[in-house]
């Protein structure tokens, strides 16, 4: 590749690149940081300095940057078969070695998989299954699906219109009419009137009952199916109360509708485990959405993981729903699963899970070790993924106000200390790679609290403290 000052490459970028979830007025004035190398589990930008990724570059670096056992599995995947399509009756290697070993990942009966390119074609595409999978049941008007506020499910058209954050849901058009419903965040920090004293198994039934209430007034008939991410991603990493998945699942049990797990964030690795909705809330979903840490995010690939009662259905020979008509030119695209496969057998073989058991439970104590400091509300996640919520008055959980800029601060002070984080509202979130050692979690604990403290003299000096 021909080669570019950043200066070019600022220009390059500002006139023709659209970023994804960007505020184009200042994207125009402040340009861009050009990442330009990525080793373990650092950074560097086009200025030479070096920063520990704290966000394993969107929540999915799981195995760390930079390994060439990864580039030569891609590459030599690329020498024996690049690509040839997988319609019908035709297959490839890599695909179907994959398919067998998530099945063997996967909990319970979940065993056939449908590849995607990513969460959000994960996500769509799932809801085109369940859709077909009760037309061939006969029951053509069980339809509708139950999201949740502040979930994030992706950004293709279903994906976006599933995802409860207030930004998304409000500044494009939403699918008409009531096929598409979102029921309360489980938000343990900030919950709803009524339910702000109640202890953490009385706030689960509290939420377990608008769930039923809900599907009691749309019609139990009409709802085809829940989906819901083990621990909110995106929405401000927020854990649910005690028993709420397990819950949740019997009243999607009780009713005939299917449970979407959507591990796109907590799977691989993240939490401890392949997947945790089994493992850690002891809950077997019907349907499991991977995508991001499946291939830690060397090249895309994505996944909607299905149990054995659904296939049943779906592939029933002459079944009245007609041809399975569904699928991409790049459904379980070779290199991708071969780079997937490479993902799993690193894992597995340095132990990454158990890992993040220790690391995890480390890097966790850590972060809300940060509970002290004066603007911080809420510490929260689990493992590897942990959200800080910050408020200009703790006592009653005040966010600052939007001119304050909080996060924008936060992450510009971690930023310039050497650590990546990720400003959502008046959360800062850090997911960094699963390879992390106590020593890089001591140096982010470390630098986000100077940060912090940096940021409270800055709000001083502002007038927003
Ligand atoms: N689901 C969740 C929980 C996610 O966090 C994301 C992406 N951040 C998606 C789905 C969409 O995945 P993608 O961006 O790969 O389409």
């Amino acid at each position: 590749m021909k080669s570019y000052s950043p200066e070019q490459i600022w220009e390059m970028d500002k006139n023709h690149f659209i970023h994804p979830y960007t505020d184009f007025a200042t994207f125009k004035d402040e340009g861009s940081q050009v990442v330009t190398g990525a080793k373990g589990t650092s950074i560097t930008d086009s200025s030479g300095k070096s920063y520990l990724d704290g966000i394993a570059g969107l929540w999915c670096v799981n195995i760390g940057h930079g390994r060439e056992e990864m580039a030569n599995a891609i590459a030599d995947q690329v020498m024996q078969m690049e690509y040839f399509n997988p319609f019908g009756h035709s297959t490839n290697t890599p695909g179907s070695i994959l398919a067998a070993k998530l099945a063997e990942l996967a909990p319970g009966d979940l065993n056939h998989v449908f590849y995607t390119c990513g969460g959000s074609t994960a996500i769509d595409s799932t809801i085109r299954l369940i859709h077909f999978y009760n037309n061939v049941r006969g029951k053509p008007d069980k339809k509708k699906i139950i999201s949740r506020n502040d979930a994030y499910h992706g950004s293709t058209y279903v994906a976006a219109n599933l995802t409860g954050i207030h930004a998304t849901k409000y500044s494009f058009d939403r699918i008409a009419n009531d096929w598409i419903n979102h029921v309360s965040a489980a938000n343990l920090y900030r919950r709803p009137l009524g339910a702000e004293n109640l202890s953490e198994a009385e706030y689960t039934q509290f939420l377990v009952n608008e769930f039923e209430n809900r599907i009691i007034q749309l019609g139990a008939d009409s709802v085809a199916a829940f989906i819901a991410e083990p621990i909110m991603g995106a929405g401000g990493v927020l854990v649910a109360p005690e028993g709420y998945h397990k819950a949740m699942k019997a009243i999607c049990e009780k009713y005939d509708i299917l449970y979407i797990a959507d591990e796109v964030v907590t799977g691989f690795g993240r939490l401890g485990h392949f997947f945790a909705s089994k493992a850690i809330y002891d809950m077997q979903p019907d349907i499991i959405i991977s995508a991001k840490g499946i291939t830690s995010g060397y090249i895309p690939l994505g996944a909607a993981i299905i149990s054995e009662k659904i296939y049943q259905v779906i592939s029933k020979p002459q079944c009245e729903g007609g041809l399975f008509s569904m699928g991409f030119t790049y459904t379980g695209h070779p290199v991708a699963c071969s780079a997937a496969l490479k993902n799993i057998e690193i894992m597995e073989r340095e132990n990454i899970c158990e890992h993040v058991q220790q690391v995890g439970a480390y890097f966790q104590e850590q972060i809300c070790s940060l509970a002290d400091l004066p603007i911080v509300g809420d510490c929260r996640g689990s493992h590897l993924m942990m959200g800080v919520e910050f408020v200009a008055d703790k006592t009653n959980k005040t966010p600052f106000p939007m001119e304050a800029e909080i996060s924008k601060r936060l992450f510009e002070h971690c930023a310039k200390l050497g650590l990546i984080v990720r400003p959502i509202g008046n959360i800062i979130v850090m997911s960094p790679p699963l390879t992390i050692s106590r020593e890089e979690s001591d140096f982010a604990t470390k630098t986000f609290r100077t940060s912090i403290e940096k940021t409270m003299d800055d709000l001083k000096r502002d007038g927003f403290l």
